[in-house]
């Protein structure tokens, strides 16, 4: 059975809406979300390749642990010497990551 599911691109934090296209269960592929108030249907270049994010073999972690573990590495660390950087290229998934990181 073909599914469309309305989501955001993955590619970056710009917050596109993007729809992934099901069947089966599976993706098989993205499509225009025309009516997403941030981008009205226009993804560039990288969200309309974001099809390979959603087909990458991502392995299953515990987040927490792994954010309670650099929080450790970072509480550890002198202050003066950590320097967070992001750009508008973190995706939505690493912005929140890094809020979770610099908050400690
Ligand atoms: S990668 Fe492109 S389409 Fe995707 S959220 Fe960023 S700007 Fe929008």
């Amino acid at each position: 059975m073909l599914e469309i599911k309305h989501t955001l691109c993955p590619s970056c934090s710009v917050g596109c809406g993007i729809n992934v296209v099901l069947y089966d269960g599976e993706i098989v592929g993205t499509f225009l979300y025309k009516r997403h108030p941030v981008n009205a249907g226009k993804n560039c270049l990288n969200g309309r390749n974001s099809i390979d994010c959603y087909l990458n073999k991502f392995e299953n972690v515990d987040v927490e642990a792994l954010i309670g573990d650099v929080k450790k590495e970072l509480q550890s660390a002198d202050a003066s010497n950590v320097t967070v950087i992001c750009s508008g290229n973190n995706t939505i998934e690493e912005i929140e990551a890094i809020k979770n990181f610099a908050d400690y």
